[in-house]
């Protein structure tokens, strides 16, 4: 599985960095946003090192799919029973800051901090 040793949520993947997980699996990884927007905010990623959404191809149809399937799931666990906002930044325009590929997952009453 693809890995960068200076990635920062590789590092959450390979447990050298602390976070509160919301799921796991052999591919997908979810965990709690250290700065929420939304009285529940979780990240899910892959575990494997994707930097972006443009780096995505055919082969990870079934991956992509899994993160959309997990998300409401997730957040009916975590009690988010009223709608949910699903987010994905892409690049330096789209304002990713960290390059690694996540779905931002926000929930919970608002008003939210933004979004
Ligand atoms: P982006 O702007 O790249 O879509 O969002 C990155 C998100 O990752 C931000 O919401 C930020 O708060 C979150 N984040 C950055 N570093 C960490 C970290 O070390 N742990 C956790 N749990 N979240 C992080
Ligand atoms: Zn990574």
């Amino acid at each position: 599985m693809t890995h960068d040793a200076n990635c920062i949520f590789c590092k959450i993947v390979a447990g050298q960095i602390p976070a509160k997980k919301a799921y796991e699996d052999d591919q997908l990884l979810a965990f709690h946003d250290i700065a929420p927007w939304a009285p529940v905010h979780v990240l899910i990623i892959p575990k494997q090192h994707l930097v972006s959404h443009y780096d995505v191809s055919a082969e990870h149809e079934a991956l992509l799919g899994r993160i959309l399937v997990l998300a409401p799931r997730l957040m009916r666990e975590l009690g988010v029973t009223n709608g949910f906002r699903t987010l994905i930044n892409t690049g330096q325009d789209g304002h990713q800051e960290v390059q690694h590929l996540h779905v931002h997952v926000m929930g919970g009453p608002r008003p939210w901090l933004r979004g």
